[in-house]
């Protein structure tokens, strides 16, 4: 009998903030997974989503943006380990926005030659592109790099130009024996994914009043009798900033906590109990002590 041929590998999703990585790959993994939300830098750690058809499983790691001006501890640690994932991965995919090239696309650029891994680039938002035409010399300009294997316009919101992506990605895997079993899309725990959950809802309630350094951090997680009880600190720098968080009468985070809650539900599939704190810890984010304690290292 013949052994069938299995090809698996690691995808490092790259790309400045906000050109759409988490967007991308939800929607490749068609669910919710990986959290986005209009301000930059949303994504922190390194993500794992499983995509895995037939014979084939590509494992994107959905990586923080790399920066420039890596100026705080926070900043460090995501500059390292986005930069430290290129060279360990099959298979670089690089995102950029429509016809957007900035100071930070060249940034990513540099990183991906320098590692000397396989890339593709995606195009994406060209649902925001019109015309079409203004396409081509995105594409000319891309290619003149001669460091693409393949472009690929996409817009990763309405799902077009996916599965043609897929098909590139799947193409270049190396042969080897898939690593997760075929029904699993991530390598994190809910109790991860639901402090990420409530870190989107705040980042979307709050808009720029609140730095997006904020952390969520579980401290209760009891699933019993068929319900869910979760306790989670919302961390913050100033005293000012919870006022902002908890709001009139606490209108604020009781929405917040009603939105978190909504999603937490639908992603465990029980009741949830959930309530929320806000703490001031002053100069967290610049301690690399603290931000081991947090689980960033
Ligand atoms: P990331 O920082 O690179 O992970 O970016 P996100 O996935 O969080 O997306 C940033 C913003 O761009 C969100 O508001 C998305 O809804 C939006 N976005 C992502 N992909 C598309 C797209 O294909 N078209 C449009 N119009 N918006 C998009
Ligand atoms: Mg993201």
């Amino acid at each position: 009998m013949m052994k069938e041929n299995t090809q698996c590998g690691y995808v490092a999703l790259v790309g400045r903030p906000n050109v759409g990585k988490s967007t991308l790959l939800n929607h490749l993994l068609r669910q919710k997974l990986a959290i986005t939300s209009r301000k930059p830098q949303t994504t922190r750690h390194v993500m794992l989503g499983v995509d895995t058809e037939g014979s084939k499983q590509a494992i994107y790691v959905d990586t923080p943006g790399i920066h420039d001006h890596a100026d705080r501890e926070m900043n460090r640690i995501m500059v390292r380990s986005a930069t430290a994932v290129l060279t360990d991965v099959d298979l670089i995919v690089m995102v950029l926005e429509k016809d957007q090239w900035t100071e930070e696309d060249e940034l990513v650029l540099e990183h991906i030659r320098r590692s000397g891994t396989p890339a593709l680039v995606v195009i994406n938002k060209v649902d925001l592109l019109k015309p079409k035409e203004l396409l081509l010399p995105v594409i000319e300009r891309l290619d003149g790099y001669g460091l693409f294997q393949a472009i690929i316009p996409v817009s990763a919101l309405k799902g077009s130009g996916l599965d043609m992506l897929r098909e590139e990605v799947f193409s270049r895997l190396p042969d080897q024996p898939h690593m997760f079993p075929a029904d699993q899309v991530t390598d994190q725990t809910e109790k991860f994914i639901v402090a990420e959950i409530i870190r989107e809802k705040l980042m979307r309630r709050m808009g720029d009043e609140i730095p997006h350094r904020t952390t969520v951090v579980i401290e209760q997680f009891k699933e019993q009798d068929g319900t869910a009880d979760i306790a989670a600190d919302i961390y913050v720098e100033r005293a000012g900033q919870k006022r902002i968080i908890i709001g009139k009468g606490g209108e604020k985070l009781k929405m917040i906590g009603q939105e978190a809650r909504q999603d937490i539900e639908a992603l465990l599939e029980v009741p949830v109990m959930l309530r929320l704190w806000v703490k001031v810890r002053p100069g967290w984010t610049n301690s690399p002590a603290a931000l081991r304690r947090m689980g960033y290292d």
